[in-house]
């Protein structure tokens, strides 16, 4: 069986002014990789090293300048227009949890739409939308607040649901805790990791903590520069990294092999 997700040689370069005249960023070049069906592969570089742009362009939010991406073995994103049937495959969880949800619409809203949109009578929605809040440990009397009305770790858990809402097969996870207080963070990689086993649901986990990554994922990318440097199995390249910059990466963390479970109580939801 192929794999689920096939990328081949992406490359995305920006044009941008640079004083008076243009120049070209190369933003990610000649990446390849693969993930299997109900596998986390983690992405993990410094900041600019190209890891969202990657997503987005999986996401289909942003073109690739060239290389190919396949889904199930069939090659997708061929065109500027993404398919709605790409899009109950794939969907993406986004850093700011604030900036995801619309502020004039109910969370309740959030859900339904996506709910409808894959099948869910009206008559059944509601009740549909109530399960998946209970599924990420929200109340259900969610439903009728709004985004303003929550905290960021419940927002990101709302966008978890959000995601789930369509049945995906693949989510990426777009730095999904690094702007939420250290205390959440365990709680939400949690919830991801069992919605994994639960649902077999695969992942592009893009992170700049190595010790989420070697927690949550079974393989790693390391990326510099729009390049990916080192790649293999989380536990191995965190253990005995080969690439400088890997080993730079692991240098610059406190406690890079930290068993993430420690460090908080379980279940400190929201
Ligand atoms: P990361 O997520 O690893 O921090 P990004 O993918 O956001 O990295 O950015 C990679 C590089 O591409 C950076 O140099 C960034 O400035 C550049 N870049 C990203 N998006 C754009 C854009 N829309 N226009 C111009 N440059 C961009
Ligand atoms: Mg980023």
């Amino acid at each position: 069986m192929s794999p689920l997700l096939q990328v081949s040689a992406l490359c995305k370069t920006f044009e941008v002014r640079d004083g008076l005249g243009r120049k070209t960023i190369t933003a990610v070049r000649d990446v390849s990789f693969d993930i299997a069906r109900g596998e986390a592969l983690a992405l993990v570089g410094q900041s600019g090293s190209g890891k969202s742009t990657v997503a987005r362009i999986l996401c289909g939010l942003e073109p690739a300048s060239s290389g190919t991406v396949k889904l199930g073995g069939a090659r997708v994103l061929k065109h500027a227009r993404v398919p709605r049937s790409y899009r109950r495959r794939v969907q993406m969880i986004f850093q700011d949890p604030f900036g995801s949800l619309n502020p004039v619409h109910s969370i309740g809203h959030h859900l339904v739409r996506p709910l409808r949109l894959h099948g869910t009578t009206a008559a059944a929605s509601r009740d549909a939308a109530a399960a998946l809040l209970e599924r990420v440990g929200l109340p259900a009397d969610f439903i009728d607040k709004y985004p303003h009305q929550a905290s960021g770790g419940q927002l990101q858990r709302v966008a978890i649901a959000r995601a789930l809402a369509v049945e995906p097969e693949l989510i990426l996870a777009d730095e999904p805790t690094s702007m939420l207080d250290v205390s959440l963070r365990v709680g939400i990689l949690n919830l991801l990791r069992d919605l994994k086993r639960e649902r077999g649901i695969a992942f592009l986990y893009i992170t700049h903590d190595l010790a989420s990554a070697r927690y949550f994922a079974e393989r790693t990318l390391v990326m510099r520069s729009g390049e990916i440097v080192e790649a293999g199995p989380s536990h191995r390249l965190m253990d005995e990294p080969s690439h400088d910059y890997t080993k730079a990466l692991l240098a610059a963390v406190p406690n890079p092999r930290r068993h993430l479970t420690d460090e908080t109580p379980p279940h400190t939801s929201p």
